[in-house]
């Protein structure tokens, strides 16, 4: 499997953290599967205020 440099446009490896033409770092997919689990925690933390301000009117 191979991943395109956003940077260069190069084909480098799946698992490559940097590109080895120019550098680019690629962003780590346990951040940003971590930032979905945030985004998700918040929306649903959202969610039940608006449903805790619905039982309280
Ligand atoms: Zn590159």
């Amino acid at each position: 499997m191979a991943k395109e440099c956003p940077s260069c446009a190069v084909a480098v490896d799946d698992k490559a953290e940097t590109c080895y033409i120019c550098g680019y770092e690629f962003p780590r997919q346990k951040m940003s599967i971590k930032i979905v689990v945030i985004v998700l925690v918040l929306v649903f933390l959202g969610m039940l205020v608006r449903i805790l301000m619905n039982v309280l009117d």
